[in-house]
């Protein structure tokens, strides 16, 4: 059941989401390499919890497995649901966070890849691009548009580039829950899926890979890798469906302000709040 959310609620999911922002603009400041992703793990918590909140991953179960951690950490290969763990970064790493926060009962969501020192040109290219494409699908997120409009964007501008795009995972509303429906694939053809209302709150969130779109599953139970083991990168915003076009809640400035580069600009005329 899709729930199309009031003023007030809104209000509440910018706070969760901006806060979601300043956690990550705090891993921005961070990463490094030799530093570990439990270290940016606990540097993440530790925030959450000092501004009133607490984590939404942390504890966050799929049948009987529970995810044990904060952020999830996705190094290289892995897509999304990386673990925390105790190998340090090295330089060249890509590292895809993702981090939700419930503050006063409501979530926010949203996730950044980061270049650990210097990365390939390859990989600023796939980070490029899927910044695009996440831009480009925020783009359709206007009432009247349909969830198709913003796989469609997002999938044409990464297979252009030879991208897999991953198919096995989603975006999704959000709201009181961290996966509300309906479900934002990042793939689509115009005109065709779920008709988005006004004050429908969505996370779009494109996983792109280097390589093929195919993806495995860890034997730890939640962390994905490419099937091909080449990179991949996720970026994640939360977005309010207006009459007029998307009103994004994330604040991706917060975490650019701690970054030497980025691999997109907003688009002229974006309403980024
Ligand atoms: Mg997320
Ligand atoms: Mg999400």
């Amino acid at each position: 059941m899709v729930h199309l959310k009031s003023e007030r609620e809104i209000t509440l999911l910018r706070e969760a989401a901006v806060l979601v922002s300043k956690t990550l603009a705090v891993v921005a400041r961070a990463v490094a390499p030799g530093v570990t992703t439990k270290e940016l793990d606990r540097l993440a918590e530790e925030y959450i919890l000092d501004h009133g909140a607490t984590p939404a991953f942390k504890g966050y179960k799929v049948g009987s497995v529970v995810f044990p951690a904060t952020l999830c950490t996705s190094v290289n290969d892995a897509v999304v649901h990386g673990i925390p763990n105790d190998l340090p970064l090295e330089e060249g790493d890509l590292l895809s966070v993702d981090c939700g926060v419930v503050l006063d009962g409501y979530v926010g969501d949203s996730a950044y890849t980061f270049a650990v020192g210097d990365i390939s040109e390859e990989d600023r290219m796939l980070c490029r691009t899927t910044y695009e494409a996440l831009e480009a699908g925020v783009a359709q997120a206007a009432a009247g548009n349909r969830t198709g409009d913003i796989g469609y964007a997002v999938q044409t501008l990464c297979e252009a580039e030879g991208y897999g795009v991953v198919k096995d995972l989603v975006g999704h509303g959000v709201g009181r829950h961290l996966h509300e429906d309906p479900q934002i694939p990042n793939f689509g053809r115009r005109g065709t899926g779920r008709k988005l209302k006004a004050g429908l709150t969505i996370c779009i969130e494109p996983m792109i890979n280097r390589g093929g779109a195919a993806v495995r599953t860890e034997p730890d139970g939640w962390t994905i890798r490419t099937a091909d083991s080449l990179p991949s990168a996720h970026y994640e915003k939360t977005v309010v469906v207006r009459r007029d076009g998307p009103e994004v809640l994330t604040d991706f400035s917060l975490i650019e302000a701690e970054l030497d580069e980025v691999p997109y600009r907003a688009m002229e005329g974006m309403k980024d709040s």
